[in-house]
């Protein structure tokens, strides 16, 4: 008993500490962005099926501001690599997506999404139609010794409205970014436990192996604990600056929010990940705003200038203040 403890304490004490002296002094390089254009192929994603819409798909939208946001991260930081999870309309599972960000060793990931709220129906009359309708009278006629029921129908025509049905826009709209939850992070976990980088070399002259590999793991799961924990602080620091360029934009910036079921795709990654819902294609000007030229190189840009704030912060020799988790994080669902 005493002695597991001292090999925990061993294996596990050294690294960490060279974990957080290595954060501070010599600060990881972002090296690799994965861009996530979201959904593709059969699934179409959101639309914008109201009326006066432009019926336009959520993954058509995505899929052109990532290829402008690609172009931008390139422009600007041409020493990184930039990859794009899709580049034409392919359906990918969330799982192909979280393996392209984690085969790539991306340092970042970057989900782009169109937000979508429920249609409420309206109607309208659209003209009338002559229709005939009876008026009943009831009356009791003697039969004989009794009385027996009758009921007597009148014709009538009277005019009545045809109605028309149809979709009423959202007023919703807006650019909100979205984190994994802090509280839902394990296959965050597990993606960093399955990374071959994370396998940790440990000294072979133990005679007791169980020993060994139950340290092991014990130290493997302190460390990605670690991970998790800083990529979730790293996810918010990049997400507040996504909030923050957007709002320069002088479009409603919704700010971060989390959802407490979590989105798989930003927890399978071993990376920080955020998720942009660049605005409502349900709404009339968000839609038009995410189909215009425009309108994408202005999220794409803003995006960019997020990302380098980011880069600049994280690359930074100083060592930066840390972000309180739940700092300006709304909750949701
Ligand atoms: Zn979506």
């Amino acid at each position: 008993m005493f002695k597991q403890k001292l090999i925990i304490l061993a294996l596990s004490a050294f690294p960490i500490f060279c974990l957080t002296t290595q954060a501070q002094t010599t600060p990881k390089k972002i090296k690799t962005i994965i861009v996530d254009a979201g959904h593709g192929g059969h699934d179409g994603g959101a639309h914008g099926g109201y009326e006066g819409g432009l019926n336009s798909s959520e993954k058509n939208v995505t899929l052109a501001i990532s290829k402008k946001l690609v172009t931008e991260l390139q422009k600007e930081f041409p020493e990184v690599k930039i990859i794009p999870t899709r580049t034409t309309d392919i359906y990918q599972s969330p799982r192909e997506k979280a393996d392209i960000a984690n085969e790539n060793n991306g340092d970042l990931f970057i989900c782009i999404h169109a937000d979508a709220a429920a249609l409420k129906t309206g109607s309208r009359v659209i003209g009338y139609k002559t229709v005939t309708v009876y008026d009943t009278k009831v009356e009791w006629v003697k039969k004989g010794n009794k009385k027996v029921k009758k009921v007597i129908k009148t014709p009538r025509k009277v005019e009545k409205p045809i109605l028309q049905y149809y979709k009423l826009p959202t007023q919703r709209s807006g650019t909100s970014v979205w984190l994994f939850g802090a509280h839902k992070t394990d296959d965050k976990f597990k993606a960093i436990m399955e990374n071959e980088d994370f396998n940790l070399q440990t000294s072979s002259d133990t005679t007791d192996k169980e020993d060994l590999v139950k340290t092991t793991n014990r130290e493997m799961k302190i460390l990605a604990d670690i991970y998790v924990k800083r990529y979730q602080e790293k996810s918010i620091r990049l997400a507040s600056f996504v909030n923050e360029e957007v709002e320069k934009t002088g479009r409603a910036a919704l700010g971060i929010n989390q959802r407490q079921v979590g989105i798989w795709v930003l927890q399978a990654t071993k990376m920080p990940a955020i998720l942009v819902e660049t605005g409502f294609i349900t709404n009339y000007d968000d839609e038009r705003y995410l189909n215009s030229e425009k309108g994408q190189q202005e999220i794409a840009e803003a995006i960019t200038n997020a990302v380098k704030r980011y880069k600049e912060q994280m690359e930074a020799p100083k060592p930066v203040a840390p972000v309180k988790d739940t700092m300006g994080v709304n909750k949701a669902q």
